[in-house]
């Protein structure tokens, strides 16, 4: 991808990590002097493969791949999601370990970046199915995981349940209760006040910034989300609180609009009873080249990743979009969306919400001092609107996207902290 041609002139079929390796490439011309390391960013530090075999409940066994990687370690211990999801992939899990590491130093808490998945639908899994397959995954990754060493946290198709069984099987294998080996647990058993909201709060709160900087006012503003999971229905639902109008929403089983608003709390009952936003009342369904054309000024992609390519970008008619998923923005769309002069707030500082509050609930966790949801969330938002504000000096200063102005400060820090401790040997 080296070459002065403009990228949506290029191939826009990347995988997750060529996306990633792209957006450093992008980023290492302003690096300075410390761009020598930075070959150090485009090569994970370390990936780990499982098999994971799974006695089935007719008795009969199951294989499914799992991967633990930890993209860097150069700032603290690995931290980052785990996903469960058919199209798992090496390339992909790559990409969202790099991309954990510069989320961490672009909201500078103290983490190294990791990430991982085994490739499974969960939702043809019993629940007793689904307990053996994340505790054999668990075992597998025990060598790699402990509360200063790795620290996974909910992802796509993963929630609280599923890290209370890790933190037990890492707790059984090391014959002591060790709470902080993983963040996004339930309440009872050292999670964190805020977390499962966390996400989508901290969506809301880059939103918020980025619109008093583009003179949006939020009340009133229309919003699109794509996704309607742990990270869509939470940003829906301040979103609504704080009077903007959600317009439309889409899940994997379609999307659908309603120019009135639809009222989150009522969408997310709906999709509890049916499994989809499909058909709920008042709303009409739209295809998705419509949803993605759609006037708002707001759109929240807040499902997976290259959501927005060379071929639907043109048509976006938002004002700001807010990456609450990972990587769901290609480079060519990027550019496409920087000459029409949208507003990308980058997935490295929207979604940081979820891995603000794991640091908070990691060092609760250490210390046993638990604080109250006000103290969690007035902290959240300083961090939020001071990572927000940097990027945005930095890329108004340097004339660069606001990813771009993300990455120049979280590689700085990457790489400052890699040239201050040397290469071993
Ligand atoms: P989730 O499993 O809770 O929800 C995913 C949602 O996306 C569901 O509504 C699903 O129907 C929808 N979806 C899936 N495929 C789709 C498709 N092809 N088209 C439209 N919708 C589709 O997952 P989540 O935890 O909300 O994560 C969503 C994104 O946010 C991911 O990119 C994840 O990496 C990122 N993220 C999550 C967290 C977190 O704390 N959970 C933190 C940071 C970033």
């Amino acid at each position: 991808m080296k070459t002065d041609l403009p990228s949506y002139l290029l191939n826009d079929d990347l995988s997750p990590w060529e996306i990633f390796l792209e957006q450093i490439d992008r980023v290492t011309p302003y690096l300075g002097p410390l761009a020598r390391w930075v070959d150090f960013l485009k090569r994970p530090k370390r990936i780990l493969v499982v098999d994971v075999p799974v006695r089935m409940d007719d008795g009969s066994f199951a294989h499914f791949e799992g991967y633990r990687i930890q993209h860097s370690l150069v700032r603290g211990p690995g931290k980052g999601g785990i996903r469960y999801h058919p199209k798992v992939s090496l390339p992909e899990v790559m990409a969202l370990a790099g991309w954990m590491t510069i989320k961490n130093a672009a909201v500078n808490v103290p983490y190294g970046g990791a990430k991982g998945g085994i490739r499974v639908d969960p939702t043809r899994l019993s629940r007793a199915e689904l307990e053996r397959m994340t505790r054999r995954y668990a075992s597998e990754l025990n060598i790699l995981l402990g509360p200063d060493k790795d620290i996974p946290a909910p992802d796509v198709n993963t929630n609280d349940q599923i890290m209370a069984w890790i933190m037990d099987t890492y707790s059984m294998n090391e014959g002591r209760t060790a709470t902080g080996v993983v963040t996004g647990k339930p309440l009872p058993l050292g999670g964190s006040l805020g977390r499962r909201e966390a996400t989508g709060h901290g969506v809301f709160v880059a939103a918020a910034e980025a619109a008093k900087r583009s003179g949006i006012n939020v009340k009133d503003a229309r919003v699109v989300i794509q996704g309607f999971g742990n990270v869509g229905s939470a940003a829906a639902q301040i979103f609504h609180q704080q009077g903007a109008k959600i317009i439309a929403v889409q899940d994997s089983s379609g999307a659908i609009y309603c120019a009135r608003g639809i009222e989150p709390t009522r969408l997310l009952e709906h999709t509890k009873h049916n499994g989809t936003v499909h058909n709920f009342p008042g709303a009409e369904a739209v295809e998705a080249k419509e949803f993605w054309a759609l006037e708002t000024e707001f759109l929240v992609p807040a499902a997976l990743e290259k959501q927005i390519t060379a071929d639907n970008a043109q048509t976006i008619r938002a004002r700001i979009v807010v990456e609450g998923a990972n990587g769901p923005t290609t480079p060519a769309a990027d550019d496409i969306l920087r000459e029409r002069g949208v507003i990308v707030v980058p997935d490295v500082i929207a979604n940081a919400g979820g891995v603000i509050v794991s640091y908070f609930e990691w060092v609760q966790d250490i210390s046993s001092f638990f604080w109250s949801e006000d103290e969690i969330n007035q902290r959240l938002q300083r961090i939020m609107q001071e990572a927000l504000a940097s990027a945005w000096d930095v890329s108004e200063l340097r004339g660069v996207t606001l990813r771009t102005g993300a990455y120049i400060i979280a590689c700085n820090r990457v790489l400052e902290a890699m040239e201050l401790r040397g290469l071993y040997p």
